[in-house]
């Protein structure tokens, strides 16, 4: 048996020394992220992340305004950020 379905859909966007995470469920489309760092968040762009060119602190400083947890990353210096109930 499985509970693979009870597992949230999280989608990952690996980078030069860091992995963007994302969570659609729980994103509230508040945009702060796309207003931080545009050139690596477009919603109108498909994918909509794209790390190209983006060094960590970068991603660290505009993921942790994300009110909502649907984004978190993982570095390569041992930063991470996840929902403060998502299972890993
Ligand atoms: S800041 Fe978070 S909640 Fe807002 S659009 Fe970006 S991912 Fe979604």
């Amino acid at each position: 048996m499985s509970n693979e379905a009870e597992r949230p859909r999280v989608l990952e966007y690996p980078g030069n020394g860091f992995v963007i995470t994302w969570e659609p469920a729980r994103c509230r489309h508040a945009a702060e992220c796309v207003r931080g760092l545009p050139r690596v968040f477009d919603n109108t762009r498909r994918p909509w992340i794209v790390t190209d060119g983006a060094t960590a602190d970068e991603v660290v400083t505009v993921v942790d305004r994300c009110p909502s947890y649907a984004l978190g990353y993982r570095t390569a210096d041992g930063r991470s950020r996840t929902a403060p109930d998502t299972v890993r």
